[in-house]
């Protein structure tokens, strides 16, 4: 028993090592797969001049009626995205709520006296809707990022319920939709390269094919029992939440009006627009410390509103991880809570990337906005300052070692693979605490990259973080 339980720290280590190595082949297939349909293009263009000149013709010609049916397609889609009919439903709930509570609060806050217990009420529910969509809709059923006992995931559900967004079926298939096809201006249902409104809110006024899910996505929800019940009566439940819940514990405080209306309509719009600056805002302002290849930022002010999602490069990146803020002080009180109701068993299995992928990927963006300081500078076409010129050999020379280290890490994650296969389990143990040496170490020289490259951007004055 001591002796599984001494070995179980480093098999995990090592199992995480593999799970890189997985990745790391991948990865090199995913690059010969590229390789070779470039080559592939390449013979198939090279095939075309060795044919007779009517037969290249009309393989050009074909080949041109394709794109031009392509084209077609998209277009007609366009047309279809600008003909979508009206979502009768949710367009009268998303339009008449925010009107409801601009015009009713001010009046009722003017001619009434709202309680201490009513406020009460409205701050527990902003609370408890809010987090429900993030750890619950969110991290839990989107991303499998961690397990939760039943207890917390039907917490999470009837909060997630109380918020009003849509079934857990509807929201998970949309958000696994979106993340699969971000910025797609046809195929992202809330897609930011149509603009704040549509991602903010119009994309569920009208109904867009985008917009329409079939849950072939959601193999793991549909057979959920309890997710199931909730579907299939999900406007029972909102209603019973919204009116009935509200209404019963307004009674309890004696106040059944003021509660409806603050912790009922008001908190209501409220959740349902910080949600929403999550598809909008978090993919229009902010930073790119991880990737450049969506729209989707870091914001620390969004991340106040919308419990922690505000990191949503990051998330976009490492969708998996139950992290969206990844830094220990980035404020993210979804994380925290995860994280505290583990100490206690009530949650598990939660995930995360590892330290070294998370700083490659950001000093990869390091050297990104490097590149277009020099790229800049060189535009110009006058002679580069002094310090810019020691800028660009410094970069030059920290790439040159930054692409070493990553054929280092990558060679250990292989070599990892071997060990795995050949060693025996009683030398398991000895062989983790190499590998780990050796993944340490690594860490350290991708560290001193960061660094390196924090001290470069300094000496020209700039700062390293590409928007
Ligand atoms: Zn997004
Ligand atoms: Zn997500």
């Amino acid at each position: 028993m001591i002796a599984k339980k001494a070995l179980g720290l480093p098999l995990k280590g090592l199992r995480f090592a593999i799970k890189s190595g997985d990745t790391l082949v991948k990865t090199a297939s995913t690059q010969v797969t590229r390789f070779k349909t470039r080559f592939d293009e390449k013979k198939s263009a090279n095939a075309l001049d060795e044919q007779p000149v009517a037969k290249r013709n009309y393989a050009k010609a074909s080949e041109q009626a394709d794109l031009s049916a392509q084209e077609q397609s998209i277009d007609m889609r366009e047309f279809e995205f600008t003909k979508a009919p009206i979502n009768w439903i949710p367009a009268a709930i998303l339009v008449a709520t925010p009107i409801a509570a601009a015009v009713i609060t001010p009046w009722y806050l003017w001619t009434h006296e709202v309680s201490a217990p009513v406020w009460g009420v409205f701050g527990a529910f902003m609370v408890w809707t809010g987090i429900s969509i993030t750890a619950g809709y969110h991290r839990l059923l989107s991303h499998r990022a961690y397990k939760a006992h039943p207890i917390v995931k039907n917490f999470l559900l009837l909060g997630s319920t109380l918020a009003v967004q849509g079934s857990a079926f509807d929201w998970v298939s949309g958000h696994r939709t979106h993340h699969r096809h971000v910025d797609d201006r046809l195929d992202d249902p809330y897609s930011a390269q149509r603009g704040f409104w549509f991602s903010h809110i119009g994309w569920m006024l009208r109904n867009y094919l985008s917009g329409k899910f079939d849950y072939k996505n959601i193999p793991d929800l549909t057979k959920d029992r309890v997710l199931q019940i909730q579907h299939k009566y999900y406007g029972l439940w909102v209603v019973a939440m919204n009116v009935g819940m509200v209404a019963a514990i307004g009674w309890l405080i004696g106040d059944v009006w003021g509660t409806l209306l603050i912790a009922g309509l008001l908190r209501l719009v409220l959740t349902h627009h910080f949600t929403f600056f999550i598809n909008s805002l978090c993919h229009m302002f902010g930073t790119r410390p991880y990737t450049d290849t969506n729209s989707a930022r870091d914001n620390f002010f969004l991340a106040i509103f919308t419990w922690g999602e505000g990191y949503h490069n990051y998330h976009h990146f490492f969708q998996y991880d139950y992290r969206n803020g990844v830094k220990w002080w980035q404020y993210d009180p979804t994380k925290w809570l995860i994280a505290g109701l583990s100490k206690i068993g009530l949650t598990t299995d939660l995930r995360t990337v590892d330290d070294t992928t998370i700083k490659h990927a950001e000093v990869q963006m390091q050297f990104k906005a490097a590149q277009q300081q020099i790229d800049t500078a060189t535009s110009t076409g006058l002679d580069l300052p002094h310090a810019m010129k020691s800028f660009q050999d410094r970069i030059k020379f920290e790439y040159d070692a930054f692409k070493q280290t990553v054929e280092e890490w990558q060679s250990l994650k292989a070599q990892t693979i071997e060990m795995k296969k050949i060693e025996c389990a009683d030398r398991l143990r000895e062989v983790d605490d190499k590998l780990k040496h050796d993944y340490a170490k690594i860490e350290q020289k991708i560290l001193e990259h960061n660094s390196n490259l924090k001290t470069a951007f300094r000496s020209i004055g700039a700062n390293e973080k590409a928007a």
